[in-house]
């Protein structure tokens, strides 16, 4: 499933292709992704304006104040491509613009979904209302997270995997940010000292920063709107690592299940305290 950083990969990779596009038309293949697509209708002859994320959500802001939300579900992508390349396999929705450019929407497990919203009410969107902090923006610092965990008796790891908390730290970038902050993921999320929250938070936005710079973590469905895949594996510190060495102290790296999760951790530089 796409994450974060790869959501924002297609955000960066779309946005030069496609502002300041007007749409002039909309075909689908008459098949319902995981909800009923939303009625394009009132985009139509409608400039984007701009392409941002918000989560895992693409948003498509357009000029008569309408945003177009999309999330990838499992397998979506988007592509640009000129009007007369053939339609591919498992493509699902097409936007064609004024400048001869079509956006494609393919998915093949169509786990995918679109909705409409004026852009001045998305916070206020039922996907919206109850999301944390994006992690990347200031909002999210060591206070906010220890003001936010404060009467949480769950692991530090949860809490940081908990989208009413943060969004977009996922499993394998929660592994990542505990380890370089030596915080057992086990932890009880309101134990820690306002040191340490800190310095998760730092580096939470440094492992995403990374990823997202990487292109993206390593899903095999997942392509880049350039048409690559994405690549952040290589630089796995724990995750996915257990009973191999440690990189900084040797000693073999553990497996914990937490919230059904499998989280991985070295029990000396992540001491429980
Ligand atoms: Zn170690």
């Amino acid at each position: 499933m796409p994450e974060l950083p790869e959501v924002e990969t297609v955000v960066v990779g779309l946005r030069p292709q496609i502002t300041g596009a007007k749409l002039v038309s909309v075909s689908n293949s008459g098949k319902n992704l995981r909800y009923p697509l939303p009625d394009f209708s009132t985009l139509l002859q409608q400039s984007i304006q701009s392409v941002q994320r918000r989560a895992k959500y693409l948003l498509f802001h357009f000029e008569n104040g309408q945003t177009l939300i999309w999330h990838l579900g499992m397998t979506g992508q988007f592509h640009v491509l000129r009007q007369d390349e053939a339609m591919a396999k498992h493509e699902h929705v097409t936007f064609m613009f004024t400048n001869d450019n079509t956006l494609r929407y393919r998915d093949t497990r169509r786990f995918g979904y679109a909705g409409l919203c004026h852009t001045n009410d998305l916070d206020q969107h039922p996907w919206f209302a109850k999301l944390g902090a994006e992690p990347l923006l200031d909002d999210f610092s060591g206070n906010y997270l220890h003001d936010t965990v404060k009467t949480r008796k769950t692991s530090i790891k949860q809490a940081i995997m908990d989208n009413h908390v943060v969004v977009g730290v996922g499993n394998i970038y929660a592994s990542e940010s505990l380890f370089r902050a030596g915080i057992n993921p086990t932890q009880v999320a309101n134990s820690l000292k306002p040191k340490q929250y800190a310095l998760l938070v730092q580096h939470i936005k440094t492992v995403l920063a990374e990823a997202i710079e990487a292109g993206g973590s390593t899903i095999s469905d997942f392509v880049k709107a350039d048409g690559n895949p994405g690549y952040f594996a290589h630089s796995f510190k724990v995750y996915g690592r257990d009973k191999q060495p440690c990189l900084i102290c040797k000693i073999p790296i553990e497996k914990v299940v937490l919230g059904s999760r499998a989280s991985f951790f070295c029990p000396r530089c992540q001491p429980l305290k």
